[in-house]
């Protein structure tokens, strides 16, 4: 099979590229590497049939040259990230939306069963107990631009929930809840690598907000072989799936426990919202994933716990060669 992966050289998408070649498949990772890196590509390059291209999802010709050639689409490519969606409100929004599009209406153009990576943020505000697929999204106003990554991606579902029906082309909508593990970086804002980073130096860890705000962390380990059975899976199909973990912490017990394991002397601070992300700043108090659709669909079941999280991003930081910043 011929797979085509956006985002591949990002940190989900890697960690999909590896299983792929694993499986003896041909992959074209199609990458700009504005917040993914060649290095997580070191493990699938020189494979055979491996080739990285480096381009831009938004360049409509490129996209659909190279879904012409392919089996099967992986689109994972996104600009995320709190500090970058904050700081970059169009070029998000335009990466978010159009490159969705380009990829969905070249996939359905040649017929390639394709697979887009949603998130848990199209939820917004609902802080329900254990999210389902149909729960409503609660989002806020227009003005703060936190909102655009999910309004985007809220309507990147329907774009390829849209697509897929009429067309009858397969379609798979992954809805990734705070999915963590090697490779990611913190630099975005994402929290568990920034702990980490901030244990293993010996700097403050900085929780934003009261720390009482809840998150449940998904292992990449669990997530992506959990993705790749929803492709194989036509009862899947033109729907979208919670894909995540079943460990829920607040970001304080995070801080107590990254500084636990690491064995760290950092203290722990307390920092504003406000001063954090800048003004007008709403945080998600609660997100917990119901991940029964996706057990009943392929088994899914995540077997990670934190503390395994939590070492492999550790273990992964004693090892790899740190990653340059991006250009
Ligand atoms: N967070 C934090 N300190 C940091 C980075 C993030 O306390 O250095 C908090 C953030 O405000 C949020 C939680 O950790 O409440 C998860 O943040 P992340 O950006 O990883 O994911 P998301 O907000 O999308 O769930």
């Amino acid at each position: 099979m011929k797979a085509v992966v956006t985002g591949g050289a990002g940190f989900i998408g890697s960690h999909l590229c590896d299983h792929l070649v694993a499986r003896g498949h041909r992959v074209t990772v199609l990458d700009d590497l504005s917040t993914g890196s060649a290095a997580n590509l070191s493990r699938v390059e020189g494979s055979p049939g491996f080739r990285f291209v480096r381009g831009d999802v938004l360049d409509r010709e490129l996209v659909d040259a190279l879904v012409a050639e392919a089996d099967t689409v992986f689109h994972l490519a996104a600009a995320v990230g709190v500090y970058n969606i904050v700081d970059n409100p169009l070029r998000s929004l335009r990466i978010n939306l159009h490159g969705t599009e380009n990829v969905v209406e070249a996939a359905v153009a040649h017929r390639v069963p394709y697979m887009i990576a949603s998130t848990s943020e199209v939820y917004g505000k609902n802080d329900a107990d254990g999210l389902k697929e149909g729960d409503d999204r609660i989002y806020g106003s227009a003005t703060r631009s936190r909102w655009s990554y999910a309004a985007a991606k809220g309507l990147d579902e329907l774009i390829a929930y849209v697509h897929g029906t009429e067309s009858g082309v397969p379609c798979v909508i992954a809805r990734f809840f705070n999915v963590v593990g090697p490779r990611q970086t913190g630099r975005y804002g994402m929290v568990v690598p920034r702990f980490v980073d901030q244990a293993m130096a010996g700097e403050p860890i900085t929780v934003y907000g009261t720390g009482t705000q809840r998150r449940c962390f998904g292992s990449v380990f669990d997530v992506v072989p959990g993705l790749l059975r929803l492709m194989e899976t036509p009862e899947a199909y033109n729907q979208a799936v919670n894909l995540g973990g079943h460990e829920e912490i607040s970001i304080k017990g995070l801080a107590d426990r990254v500084v636990e394991l690491t064995g760290s002397a950092s203290p722990i601070t307390y920092i504003d919202y406000e001063e954090a992300y800048g003004e007008g700043y709403e945080d998600m108090q609660r997100r917990y994933p119901d991940t029964s659709l996706a057990g009943r669909l392929v088994g899914y079941r995540p077997e990670r716990d934190l503390n395994d999280i939590i070492r492999s991003i550790v273990e992964h930081r004693s090892t790899a060669p740190p990653v340059p910043a991006p250009a």
